[in-house]
């Protein structure tokens, strides 16, 4: 099993710095997003640099025998968000904050995005890639017990049941364009029915488009049990599922069940 810690890059990070502190957390890599903000983490024509080159960390990684994977966020865009209004997903949801969702049935925005990522992994080569929000919007994070399930009401975007569909077609083609890599894509951490027919995250369809699941199982953020966890990933086929577990639950201490998959993903670094 090996440990890999989310981490969401600063302005100014140093990458010796950073490796220090992965390697004084044991940790066996990170995952790592390729923008921050409204910035890229490496060269592009398409957005501003943010100054932290993940090319560069990447090599001094490999020295030291530790994984970057890169997560590449696909309809939340802080960049897009400001600059093109009509691209925003129509959310009525006052409890988001940071979460800037972007509709993905907007004409061409998929496929804007997959270039711009496969710029990103030509440059970065990294060990693996994580969709990430590649979904139809649902801010999980501000769930609570009533499970209110506020989603888009955008002109374009179905509410029939072709979401899951659609998520998984557009899976598919981004592995197919990152073929020699493992791809995995981050889930909402529930997987109801309900839930499914919103964010359009079919975790049966999405296992064949993809090569791993990785659900966001962060209770405490949830306020639930530990047992939340276990209950989740009973659901899915283990031999496909990297966990993304709190770097503060017990389960950094003591793995337990989650020793049987072949990495789980910690959120994140920062919380150490
Ligand atoms: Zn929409």
């Amino acid at each position: 099993m090996k440990a890999i810690a989310k981490c969401y890059p600063q302005e100014g990070m140093e990458p010796s710095a950073l490796i220090k502190r992965i390697k004084e957390a044991e940790l066996d890599g990170i995952a790592i997003s390729a923008i921050s903000g409204t910035k890229a983490n490496f060269q592009t024509a398409k957005m501003p640099f943010s100054g932290c080159n993940l090319g560069i960390l990447k090599e001094l990684m490999n020295e030291e025998n530790l994984e970057l994977g890169l997560i590449l966020p696909f309809f939340h865009d802080d960049f897009i968000w400001q600059n093109y209004p009509e691209e925003r997903a129509d959310i009525n949801d006052p409890s988001q904050t940071w979460y800037r969702p972007l509709c993905p049935v907007f004409p061409g925005l998929f496929r804007e995005r997959l270039s711009l990522f496969k710029e990103a992994v030509a440059e970065i080569n990294p060990d693996f890639v994580g969709l990430d929000f590649l979904r139809f919007p649902l801010f999980w994070e501000g769930l609570d017990e009533k499970m209110e399930l506020r989603s888009c009401s955008c002109k374009e975007c179905p509410a029939d049941g072709k979401r899951p569909e659609i998520i998984a077609s557009m899976a598919k083609e981004a592995k197919k364009e990152f073929d020699s890599l493992k791809v995995a894509i981050h889930l909402v951490p529930f997987i109801g029915r309900d839930v499914i027919e919103v964010t359009g995250q079919d975790p049966e369809i999405l296992i064949d488009a993809v090569d791993i699941l990785s659900p966001m199982l962060y209770h405490r953020l949830l306020k639930r049990e530990e047992r939340f966890v276990l209950s989740v990933l009973d659901e899915l086929p283990p031999f496909r599922v990297w966990p993304s577990v709190e770097m503060s639950s017990s389960f950094r201490e003591n793995p337990g069940l989650l020793k049987n998959h072949e990495k789980i993903i910690y959120f994140h670094l920062d919380l150490l």
